[in-house]
């Protein structure tokens, strides 16, 4: 018999997979002698198992009413007694924490009975019938599928009709009233009662959590996060204790650090006399966590205590719920808590300091993301725009937009190309696809961990919170502040560092930490460093240090491979020639292909190839002693003629009015006709080109060779490389081999300078790996381009694929990431893997690496290590990623990854594209 139900005692953290997250922190918590209330786990595979077959797996039932007897008999009270009752609350965790996305039920074993038992003395009627009236609602709304809206709405009748200012006015008599207006509410909606049975509404309950795995916003978030849609949900059933028992009850939340900065100390929010759900729900203000020092020292000292204890166990950034019922503390949750990028470096950073994690360690808990986001801009000291509202800095970052008022408005908008800043009085889990959309988010209630707090800093999204001089109207569609009305539309400026928002769009600058980086990764020799650069800096030495894989930048320019140098680039492993055709030299590549005859090719060619080695000079000078690999022409070359229609259109009119076609136009048009092609992608480029345009090999390769003669000359240390791209067979990268061999030749004999180049190839067709093992007898190197060979694997054309109809595919989970933004392992990964072994096998000294966009992202650095890759090459600004990645991806193959992420969680920046990004998006190889 499966066991499908574990008590808290029974736990523990590593078994976050079978219990959840939660469910596995609730029972380390125990374990460590903590006071948890007491409860149990429903596993993760009986969720799996339900939403599979629609139905509880055999034995459910049973294994929960076992736990049930053992819970009641311990508690000394039963479940539905008429006098004080045992009453739980069925809370959802998933094995990655999704906070808010799924649902949560208190308050069961409520009835019309038991509610009067709970009130026990008059002191306790209100609590009683405040807790039934939460239960009704709550099971209500998730469990029968009411909309809450009505819930909603029929309190604030009550509340109009005796004038009751907010919800703890309500007295029992209204609770009462309310408590049977939800139950008709039920009965009206559904046709059936709110179950009296204590029994049912346990079971019903625990299978609605089940379902909520699959509600619209836990889905939502996963795809945005990456997790994976087959987890399931454990359910953790647990007893209830009550923050809502008068002033010396309440509930908070605490973080060991500041997860906004990393800063050690005390953080949170407390809220006296409430419920857990009121402190996120922003619905009242909550004071901060110190507060309770003086409202309630012993279980301040005693939280403290815990909060310590919990660090050190965990070894990390620790975040907590708890609630005091009459003065006795209560630890309702825990885990490794979510923080800012400035925060993951600080705490890895402080924790090595203070001896709880090794410096390998604190490279496990930093990540490539985290990396990037530190080298966003930031909004410039000295722009003096009207600050109009300051809050608290909840996620940090720097965000301009139009300000929007509801989340179907931002998405609208967010669809349309703007960019948005969603403003609420306070958020909901129904507001999640506004902040997806949203590049900011601010609002006029809650603090640090208020849901918009929560969510926003786990999305990476900007966010000021708890602004409490704005008065937002949604109605109108405005808000105000000190005297200035804010309209829909109006752009300003969100400030997620400082915590303020200005008027307009205000400029920006580089964050400290791009300057780090621009100015060669060194620190001030005054040690005036800001934090998080010296973090930033103390990490990336430890990646360094670690890593085996090489990175090399992809660079086209002087001014690029200069960058590159700066951040870290050990050589270029990417550096396409096709701009060198480009602007003003647009004509002569015309020339090229309309010439008549060899003579006048010869003599086209011969005007490019002076510019090409000037190119070459400037990007082997900047990176003198280092490789330089240089791409033969690749594009089809009707990319460098006008486009067909235009010219179509310019000879057409020419004709109507009857003025004389100019004859470049006519033999242009032609041209292009005659080059016109399906499929591009897969027509006449890349070795193609070389092997059936005369010349334009010999062009590259002398002008390279000469630039490698000038360098020479000059005392610099050229090291090119010469890469043919999309070869297919063997022989094909044969020819090219012997027409390099015999320029090479030829100009070291006119300059009586030695030249020597290795030349390789791309790996970037499937019939390419699966034939690596000859091709490699012909290849110096290999260069995986796994852009076009994940085009080429999957039949793609990602120009086509990717707006039409990726979305789609995400959502029914063909792919939990774009296999162009992350390397497929299965498949594409699998003929990378091909590759490096045939290759090796026939020439153990191949070198190997890959250029293309996956060489930046973090999570496909990892599978090139594990692939036994030299090098990854990547765009410049990317370069400190991938340094960073390669040394967690040393550090993970050892077993020293300390982080707990989801698989493709690592991926490349989300929301990267919604930014002034330093990273633009070149489609390499
Ligand atoms: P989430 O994952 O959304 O945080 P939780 O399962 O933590 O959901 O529960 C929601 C709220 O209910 C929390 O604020 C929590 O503190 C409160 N809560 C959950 N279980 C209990 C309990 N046994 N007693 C009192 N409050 C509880
Ligand atoms: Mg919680
Ligand atoms: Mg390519």
């Amino acid at each position: 018999m499966t066991t499908y139900v574990y008590d808290f005692s029974e736990g523990g953290r590593d078994m976050a997979g079978l219990l959840g997250g939660k469910g596995a922190n609730l029972a380390e918590m125990a374990r460590m002698g903590l006071p948890v209330p007491p409860g149990f786990t429903v596993t993760t595979e009986a969720c799996r198992i339900f939403l599979a077959t629609g139905q509880a797996p055999e034995g459910l039932d049973r294994q929960i009413g076992e736990h049930l007897a053992t819970l009641e008999r311990a508690a000394g009270k039963r479940l539905g007694q008429v006098d004080d009752p045992l009453l739980l609350s069925v809370r959802s965790g998933a094995r990655f924490s999704m906070p808010g996305m799924m649902e949560t039920i208190l308050d069961i074993g409520l009835n019309d009975l038991s509610v009067l038992g709970l009130a026990k003395t008059p002191e306790r009627e209100r609590f009683a019938w405040d807790s039934y009236r939460r239960l009704v609602q709550m099971f209500g709304s998730t469990v029968m599928g009411v909309d809450g809206s009505h819930f909603e709405a029929a309190i604030v009748a009550v509340k109009q009709q005796h004038s009751r200012g907010d919800d703890t006015q309500l007295d029992t008599c209204d609770l009462i009233r309310i408590v049977e207006t939800f139950k008709d509410l039920i009965h009206e909606r559904t046709g059936e009662e709110f179950p009296q049975d204590p029994a049912e509404q346990l079971r019903r309950a625990v299978l609605a959590v089940f379902t909520s795995w699959n509600g619209e916003r836990a889905r939502l978030y996963r795809r945005r996060e990456h997790i994976p849609d087959d987890l399931g949900t454990a359910v953790n059933i647990q007893t209830m204790v009550f923050g809502n028992l008068g002033p010396d009850s309440g509930s908070g939340v605490a973080f060991t650090r500041d997860p906004a900065t990393g800063r050690p100390g005390v953080y949170g929010d407390y809220l006296p006399n409430a419920q857990g759900e009121d402190v996120v729900a922003g619905i009242r203000n909550t004071v901060p966590l110190q507060d309770l020092a003086g409202l309630d020292p012993a279980s301040f000292a005693r939280l403290r205590g815990y909060m310590d204890r919990l660090e050190a166990h965990y070894r990390d950034l620790c975040d907590i719920e708890f609630t005091i019922e009459r003065g006795t503390l209560w630890m309702l949750q825990t885990r490794v808590g979510k923080r800012t990028a400035q925060a993951a470096f600080a705490i890895a950073s402080q924790l090595a300091d203070e001896g709880l994690i090794s410096e390998r360690e604190a490279l496990g808990r930093v990540g490539g993301e985290a990396l990037a986001r530190l080298m966003f801009p930031r909004f410039a000291t000295t722009d003096s725009s009207e600050v109009i509202a300051r809050g608290v800095p909840a996620s940090p970052g720097a965000a301009v937009g139009a300000v929007v008022f509801d989340s179907a408005e931002a998405v609208r908008r967010a669809a349309a190309g703007e960019k948005v800043v969603l403003v609420r009085q306070e958020t909901t889990p129904d507001d999640l696809p506004g902040m997806v959309a949203a590049q900011a988010v601010l609002t006029s209630r809650g603090g640090k961990t208020s849901h918009a707090a929560v969510v926003a800093r786990g999305m990476g999204t900007v966010c000021v919170c708890g602004a409490e001089g704005i008065v937002v109207d949604t109605r109108q569609r405005r808000f105000s502040a000190g005297g200035v009305t804010v309209p829909e539309g109006t752009v300003v400026s969100v400030d997620g560092s400082e915590g303020v928002v200005r008027l307009g769009s205000v400029s920006l600058v580089d964050s400290d930490v791009m300057r780090y980086f621009e100015e060669g990764g060194v620190l001030p020799a005054d040690g005036a460093a800001r934090q998080p650069v010296r973090d930033v800096h103390r990490l990336m030495r430890q990646a360094d240090a670690v890593r085996g894989l090489e990175v090399r930048a992809n660079a086209d320019t002087p001014e690029d491979a200069a960058r590159a140098r700066r951040f870290g680039a050990q050589g270029i492993g990417l550096c396409r020639t096709e701009h060198m055709f480009l602007g003003d030299r647009r004509p002569l590549v015309e020339a090229v292909i309309l010439a008549h005859g060899d003579t006048e090719r010869e003599a086209a060619l011969a005007a490019l190839l002076p510019l090409q080695r000037q190119d070459f000079t400037g990007i082997l000078e900047a990176m003198d002693g280092l490789p330089v690999t240089v791409r033969l022409l690749d594009p089809p070359l009707h990319e460098f003629l006008p486009d067909r229609t235009e010219l179509a259109v310019r000879l057409a009119r020419g004709e109507a009015l009857g003025t004389p076609a100019d004859p470049h136009d006519t033999e242009l048009l032609a041209a292009v006709t005659r080059m016109h092609e399906e499929n591009p992608m897969l027509g006449l480029r890349g070795v193609r080109l070389g092997l059936v345009v005369p010349g334009l090999v010999a062009m590259q390769v002398r002008a390279l060779a000469e630039a490698v003669v000038a360098r020479k000359r000059a005392g610099g240390d050229p090291r090119a490389e010469i890469m043919v791209p999309l070869v297919d067979a063997v022989e094909e990268l044969h020819l090219v081999r012997e027409e390099v061999d015999r320029v090479l030749a030829q100009v070291s004999q006119e300059t009586g300078i030695d030249v020597t180049c290795p030349v390789g190839t791309m790996i970037e067709l499937p019939r390419a790996a699966l034939t690596a093992g000859r091709i490699a007898k012909e290849a110096a190197f290999f260069s995986f381009g796994t852009n076009d060979l994940t085009q080429t694997t999957w039949g793609f054309s990602r120009d086509d694929v990717e707006v039409a109809f990726f979305s789609a595919y995400l959502d029914k989970g063909v792919f939990p990431v774009s296999p162009f933004e992350t390397i497929d392992r299965e498949g594409v990964g699998r003929l990378v893997r091909i590759a490096v072994e045939e290759g090796r096998a026939a020439r153990p000294d191949l070198k190997i690496g890959v250029c293309g966009e996956h060489g930046g992202d973090p999570a496909s650095a990892h599978f090139f290590h594990g692939a036994g890759l030299d090098y990854v090459s990547c765009s410049p600004f990317r370069v400190p990623i991938a340094r960073l990645e390669a040394g967690r991806a040393a550090l993970e193959a050892n077993g020293t990854d300390a982080s707990a992420q989801p698989p493709h969680r690592a991926a490349r920046g989300r929301g990267e594209p919604r930014r002034h990004g330093p990273v633009p998006a070149a489609a390499a190889g």
